[in-house]
């Protein structure tokens, strides 16, 4: 390993997501030149430190920790190497990091990041679906009505959407997101980088049937396509939400509203708006 000279303060370390050999030679030295880790589990870290034929002293750190713990990290960054790393792949993307990053910066301390693994992008990029726009929104909540409000949050979103999932609950949110998102073509992507790497494509309702039977193991990522040209709303869908915003907001308000919920270019349905203002 390279022996870096790095600037005091915090930086965040990509790790791998199944693979140990997917760790960067700079991640490795970043992680050789850290004074601190910061963690979430220290048995998993002990592996990757192990595999990297490293010791180094390790402190939690989860967004929940109390003030005072991220107080005493903060006060560290001024003159010490602080390496921050999750169980696996990039942290802050549904892990601990936001917070101390967030008070890191406002403080004017250094702020730096050796790019590696993430799930939801490799899961993205080996889809097959669109991959110009895309929106993560972390875990599928396991409430029904949740589950439900949450794709219909996204149910315009002219985007591919990409969500973290576990086996036992996949056949329930393919489900509904196919009930309230439409039968969409989809991507499961299971133990990614690992032995039983396996992406299965399909419409929601095929891949619902996967694995209503059998829930799959292992961690997931699920990515689900963009509504297509057939999933355009009706003129009576787009009316009605026009005249029920209007009743509550003013046009320009509604426009941007009903526009940004079905996916519309907001000039049209300002312009659709100015239609049923005249009824
Ligand atoms: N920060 C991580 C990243 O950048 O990939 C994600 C952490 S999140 C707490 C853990 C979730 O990521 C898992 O429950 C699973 O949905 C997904 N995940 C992590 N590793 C994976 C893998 N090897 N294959 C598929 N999904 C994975």
């Amino acid at each position: 390993m390279a022996n870096l000279e790095l600037h005091a303060g915090l930086y965040i370390v990509a790790t791998p997501i199944g693979n140990l050999s997917d760790i960067s030679p700079r991640a490795a030295a970043t992680i050789e030149a850290a004074d601190l880790l910061l963690v979430e589990d220290s048995r998993v870290t002990g592996k990757l430190l192990g595999h990297l034929g490293l010791k180094k002293p390790m402190r939690p750190y989860h967004d929940h920790s109390k003030d005072s713990d991220r107080e005493a990290i903060l006060s560290q960054l001024s003159d010490k190497v602080v390496v921050l790393v999750s169980d696996a792949g990039t942290p802050l993307i549904s892990d601990p990091g936001y917070k101390l990053v967030h008070e890191a910066r406002a403080r004017g301390l250094h702020v730096g990041a050796v790019p590696g693994p993430s799930a939801p992008t490799m899961a993205l990029t080996l889809s097959g679906l669109p991959t110009d726009r895309f929106l993560f929104a972390g875990f599928i909540p396991n409430k029904d009505k949740a589950r439900a409000d949450l794709f219909e949050e996204f149910r315009g979103l002219r985007a591919t959407l990409v969500f973290f999932e576990t086996g036992p609950r996949l056949a329930k949110s393919l489900a509904a997101a196919a009930e309230v998102l439409g039968n969409r073509p989809a991507a499961v992507a299971r133990e990614l980088t690992k032995m039983f790497e396996e992406v299965a494509t399909g419409t929601l309702t095929e891949l619902t049937e996967r694995y209503a039977e059998t829930p799959p193991k292992g961690e997931i990522v699920l990515v689900i396509g963009p509504p297509g040209e057939a999933d355009a709303p009706s003129e009576e869908d787009v009316d009605a939400a026009i005249d029920a915003a209007l009743a509550e907001m003013s046009a320009s308000r509604a426009a941007k509203d009903v526009a940004a919920r079905f996916g519309l270019k907001k000039n049209d349905v300002y312009a659709r708006v100015q239609e049923r203002m005249k009824r």
